[in-house]
């Protein structure tokens, strides 16, 4: 699902990415520790295609049997609307638009038909057990509900991956572990691949491979 090989980044003369190897197979459920400047958001966003290696020509990227880095702007947003869905820690769901609402926005983008994007909106919320928040807006939403509402939003399209960059941060203990279960029901459903990154041991333990980061590498991979 998502072949890497050498990748490197620079950020002002200031390596970030050392050569990244990476080899994540479809379903697999995928964490990604570290310290604080390790790499870790900076290897998710040339991995989920918002950014790009700096040598092109003497890496590899692979994702979803697309490589990105050669598409033109507007085909990659495409790609990234088509197969992949991303869940941040801070949310970023519109506050002036209802749950249901933010749902759909990729679909919308994606130009996939209203009804259709509707009834699956609130399938999503009824499996992540808020369907009756469906028309609460952001702010009348509690903390895990919001973070729920923005799973949703990452899964309407029924991306082949999930990018998540600390989907759990900022949740309380019980809320965290009900979204990491889902992360791992929804592999179990869909076959959905997820990367992410996280500082809760309890979900890197969980994951079928913990990928350590440090100073731009990573260090070991356990199975
Ligand atoms: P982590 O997610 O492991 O904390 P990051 O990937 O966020 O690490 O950052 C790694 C290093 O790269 C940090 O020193 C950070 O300041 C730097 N960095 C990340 N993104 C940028 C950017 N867009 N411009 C300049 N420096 C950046
Ligand atoms: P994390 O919470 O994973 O450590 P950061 O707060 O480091 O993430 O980064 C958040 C965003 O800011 C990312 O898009 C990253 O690329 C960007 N960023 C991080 N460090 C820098 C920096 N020194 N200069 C510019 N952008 C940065």
């Amino acid at each position: 699902m998502i072949i890497a090989k050498n990748i490197q980044k620079t950020f002002h003369n200031t390596q970030v990415l050392k050569g990244i190897d990476l080899h994540i197979k479809k379903g697999e459920v995928v964490a990604i520790v570290g310290p604080s400047g390790a790499g870790k958001t900076t290897l998710l966003q040339i991995l989920s295609t918002l950014d790009k290696p700096n040598n092109a020509l003497n890496s590899e990227l692979i994702i979803n049997n697309i490589n990105p880095v050669n598409l033109k702007d507007k085909k990659i947003s495409e790609f990234r609307n088509q197969h992949i869905g991303f869940v941040f820690q801070f949310h970023q769901l519109l506050p002036e638009f209802t749950a249901i609402e933010n749902i759909c926005i990729p679909a919308y983008i994606g130009n996939k038909k209203n009804d259709t994007t509707h009834k699956r909106a609130l399938e999503l919320l009824d499996f992540l057990g808020i369907k009756n928040k469906a028309n609460n807006k952001p702010n009348q939403l509690s903390g895990g509900e919001q973070q729920r509402v923005a799973v949703a939003r990452a899964l309407i399209n029924q991306p082949a991956i999930v990018f998540a960059d600390e989907p759990s941060g900022n949740l309380d203990t019980e809320s965290a572990n009900n979204l990491h279960d889902l992360f791992f029901e929804l592999r179990d459903k869909f076959d959905q691949t997820f990367v992410i990154v996280t500082h809760n041991e309890k979900l890197a333990d969980m994951a079928d491979r913990k990928l350590t980061m440090r100073d731009g590498k990573i260090e070991t991979s356990v199975i």
